[in-house]
């Protein structure tokens, strides 16, 4: 099958790199968010990227222009009607993605596949809210979406081939290495990056070393590019936080139990970089 429009829904970090990568790529990409501000604010964040690619002569003025004009603004889930692709890439809530993908089911065509960016949310039962599981299918991004290789594909219970494929060939047209991985709590990206974002937090939570401090041992000691601390606060405090309450709840085990001090940041709305504020302060 042909992919030629494709919808991302949610502006946020990952859904404009998402989109900024789409249309660098010559797809047509409609950005849609739940106010013309979050739209606009990602719009932005795309500009920025491109602008910098730029003042960097990667790319020209002209094609910023041309991938630019490649990306449309929508509020209304109703323009799903006409796109060959959903990526969803919206809040890491169960809720949130049953209740935006029964949507997309009623609006998107018969032959529109529905992927979501989750993280680490159940394919299957995010599927199952829709009457096409077989077109469902996880397309698992890094941040950040531009510079990271990789995409976990991710098949749901009745995922077909034909989609799987489809899917494959369009992350490796995004330039990306598609790496398949079976449907459990965080794949196999944040079943294992997560716990110790997570231990790197209890470290800091019980005393034992300041944020820096963590990160410094990490960056030295292990030879970790950037500190688990600065990572989570580049992914978002919340986000890792749904993400550790999805593996303990999916797994039932407490070894996943996320640690009180994230809590404590993500009710203080202390959600690293993009609120100015985590582990880190940020201008
Ligand atoms: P974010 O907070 O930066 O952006 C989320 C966006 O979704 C916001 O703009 C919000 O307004 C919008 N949104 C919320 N509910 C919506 C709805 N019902 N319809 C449309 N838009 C809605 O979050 P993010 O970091 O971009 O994460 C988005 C998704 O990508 C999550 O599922 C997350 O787990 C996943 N993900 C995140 C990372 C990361 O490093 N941050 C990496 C890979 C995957």
């Amino acid at each position: 099958m042909q992919i030629n429009k494709v919808m991302v829904i949610g502006a946020g970090q990952m859904g404009s790199g998402i989109a900024q990568v789409c249309a660098m790529n010559g797809y047509d990409v409609i950005l849609h968010d739940l106010k013309e501000e979050y739209v606009e604010r990602g719009l932005q964040r795309i500009g920025k990227q491109l602008q910098r690619q730029v003042d960097k002569e990667r790319i020209s003025e002209a094609d910023m222009d041309r991938f630019l004009r490649r990306i449309h603004s929508s509020v209304q889930l109703s323009n799903a009607e006409n796109v060959d692709i959903v990526i969803e890439a919206a809040l890491e809530n169960m809720e949130v993605k049953k209740n935006v993908f029964a949507q997309l089911d009623d609006i998107a065509p018969d032959h529109t596949i529905l992927a979501t960016n989750t993280s680490s949310l159940p394919i299957t039962e995010i599927a199952a809210v829709t009457k096409r599981p077989e077109k469902v299918i996880g397309m698992h991004f890094m941040n950040p979406v531009p510079v990271m290789k990789l995409v976990e594909l991710i098949r749901g219970l009745a995922t077909s081939d034909e989609v799987f494929d489809t899917v494959k060939t369009m992350a490796e047209e995004l330039k990306k290495t598609a790496v398949e991985v079976n449907d459990f709590p965080g794949f196999v990206s944040n079943r294992i990056l997560m716990p110790m974002i997570n231990e790197a937090i209890y470290t800091v939570y019980e005393g034992v070393a300041s944020p820096e401090d963590v990160d410094e041992v990490m960056k030295l000691g292990m030879n970790h590019p950037m500190g688990p601390l600065t990572l989570a606060d580049f992914i978002g405090l919340d986000t890792c936080l749904y993400i550790m309450e999805t593996l303990h709840e999916g797994f039932g085990d407490d070894k996943y139990r996320p640690c009180p001090l994230l809590r404590k940041y993500v009710k203080a709305g202390w959600l690293g970089k993009k609120a100015g504020r985590g582990f880190y302060k940020y201008e």
